[in-house]
């Protein structure tokens, strides 16, 4: 797979370029850094002409590796003002495998403000096509419509109203391989505002007729590799299981008792509503109301994460229903009733809003007196402000940041900008480091640390969550995060089997150290880009309250010196 699609919103060009050779050991995230650290500057207005929105797929894209098809979408973030990645499951990067499309980096500004979707057929033609007459529509509406006009047999990447907005919190919203529906996103650091900056409402990619031929050096030590790798995902609890039965939902048992679940805007109290939206709740619902888990998000994944959450007269009300809406709306905000963030997830999804972002920015809002805490008939009226353009929902839409330093809130869960997800970084130390210096800001894929009921203890984090950074960075330039968990655990000799497919895709000699060196090499590039647009060892901090304040359910601060913060990830 080594097809390059160069797209110019001001020349309303498209042209198709081959891979360079240095490119070809880099999927995903890595692959996106590279690109943004060649051609774009780290001092540029991430709204502005000079940036670019570079869509990656994985290194072992388009095979039948388990969960290869991801798309990854980097970009400099209007949100954290450095580098970004973000990556999603959905049907896209299948879609885009099959005509052999590695990278589509889409650059410039149209001239005058206009709408455009990219469209690409079933026999790999593409073109920029006028879409204004999808302006202001929802994910949702917007899906319907381009099926309407392509047929069935597409995946589709896009924009809500948030994105053609310039919200910080906005997302892309990709369609989902089981329900068609655009419920999943790429979802952190404002990525929908700098795809409606460059006038891209949406990719619109057709099945493509024949498929792509997948080269391979030996493809015998690849299947070996592949068949190996997929062992271990079947033989751990959690990957063979746990999140088959629950999803990503498996989580809030875990946090929940441990502290790590953020409560009340992270103030590190216990939460005290798990018996309402924890993953019994949520289970019970699915099944009494017709819904579904055990569901792929992307063909081909054995471990099906994924659901389908019915509302309560058994209607379709949102897909993809996961551990951080629910930790940042639910626990975050005190808000019990998984209806209502369901809802909200909704509305989110439609409009093309990031829920982690949004639960930190209700949060901080309730916190400050704004609207109590638990109030869920107050936080759908705020996600209404934001839909309606209101001006204070303009204001929320900026982001959490944004938001407390607007309202005059001390207590702001972001680091370089951008919300904490859900682990409280008191309580789950490990996680809270990485949050703290990695070049992403604040962001569960770098890694979390939380399955340990001991996390609140210092001792060792800071080596774990260097260790932790690395493998995620490794694994965000293969495949799901989620098929990264047995690797936390076994990751030497598990990560061999991806060597050996390595090997047996690409050639060469291969072994866990030369696979490890893609994340770290991933790393690199994004300090180097953040370095060069402003970012210094200060900005690798968290905000003084979790130094200050002790969790009242294990007494635990955020104790990390600066000293020791700059220990990690020292390349
Ligand atoms: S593990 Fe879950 S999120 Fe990952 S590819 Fe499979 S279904 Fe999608």
């Amino acid at each position: 797979m080594k097809k390059v699609l160069r797209i110019n919103m001001t020349g309303e060009t498209v042209a198709w370029e081959a891979l360079k050779d240095d490119h070809v050991l880099l999927g995903n995230r890595g692959l996106t850094a590279k690109v943004l650290t060649e051609e774009v500057d780290p001092a540029c207005d991430p709204l502005g002409e000079e940036n670019k929105l570079v869509f990656a797929l994985g290194l072992l894209a388009g095979t039948g590796f388990p969960t290869a098809n991801r798309l990854s979408v980097g970009t400099k973030s209007p949100l954290t003002k450095g580098i970004k990645e973000s990556n999603s499951g959905g049907n896209i990067a299948t879609f885009l495998s099959r005509h052999g499309i590695k990278l589509i980096i889409v650059e410039g500004k149209p001239r005058e403000k206009t709408l455009s979707l990219l469209h690409i057929d079933a026999d790999g033609n593409a073109e920029l096509v006028k879409a204004d007459e999808y302006a202001g529509l929802g994910a949702y509406e917007l899906n319907e419509k381009v099926k309407s006009a392509y047929g069935d047999n597409i995946a589709v990447a896009c924009i809500g109203p948030a994105g053609e907005r310039g919200y910080s919190n906005s997302t892309i919203q990709v369609t989902d391989y089981s329900t068609g529906h655009p419920n999943r996103a790429l979802g952190r650091g404002g990525v929908g505002a700098v795809m409606g900056s460059r006038g891209l409402k949406a990719i619109v990619v057709e099945r493509a007729k024949k498929k792509a031929d997948i080269m391979y050096a030996d493809r015998a030590q690849f299947t070996r590799g592949t068949r190996d790798f997929t062992n271990v995902l079947s033989r751990n609890r959690a990957t063979a299981t746990a999140m088959r039965l629950f999803g990503t939902m498996v989580g809030m048992a875990v946090t929940g008792k441990s502290g790590a679940l953020p409560v009340k805007n992270f103030s590190g109290e216990r939460c005290m509503i798990l018996d309402k939206i924890g993953a019994t709740k949520f289970q019970q619902n699915i099944s009494q109301r017709g819904g579904s888990s055990s569901l792929p998000c992307q063909p081909g994944c054995p471990i099906k994460c994924s659901n389908i959450y019915n509302d309560a007269n058994g209607n379709y009300l949102t897909a993809a229903f996961e551990y951080e809406t629910v930790a940042m709306i639910g626990s975050n905000c005190d808000i019990d009733d998984l209806d209502t963030i369901a809802r909200i997830e909704r509305m989110c999804d439609d409009f093309g809003i990031d829920t982690i972002e949004l639960g930190a920015t209700i949060g901080v809002c309730m916190d400050t007196g704004i609207l109590p805490f638990g109030d869920g008939e107050g936080a759908l009226n705020l996600v209404n402000e934001i839909i309606n353009g209101t001006e204070f929902g303009e204001t929320l839409a900026q982001g959490t940041e944004v938001t407390g330093k607007h309202i005059g809130a001390r207590r702001i869960p972001t680091v370089k900008g951008q919300a904490m997800p859900g682990y409280d970084p008191r309580n789950s130390k490990g996680t809270g480091v990485g949050y703290a210096t990695s070049p992403q800001g604040a962001d569960h894929t770098v890694g979390t640390t939380s399955g340990s009921a001991r996390d609140f203890l210092k001792t060792g984090r800071i080596q774990m969550s260097q260790k932790i950074q690395v493998l995620y960075a490794t694994v965000d330039n293969f495949m799901c995060h989620f098929a990264g968990l047995p690797l936390a655990s076994t990751h030497r000799y598990a990560i061999e089997h991806i060597a050996e497919a390595m090997a047996g895709k690409y050639g060469g000699e291969w072994n866990a150290d030369r696979v490890f060196g893609i994340g770290i090499q991933t790393i690199m590039l994004e300090k180097a880009f953040n370095r060069k647009a402003g970012f210094t060892p200060q900005d690798d901090r968290l905000p003084r309250f979790f130094y200050e304040e002790a969790s009242p359910m294990t007494g635990a601060t955020f104790d990390f010196t600066d000293e020791e913060l700059q220990q990690v990830i020292p390349f």
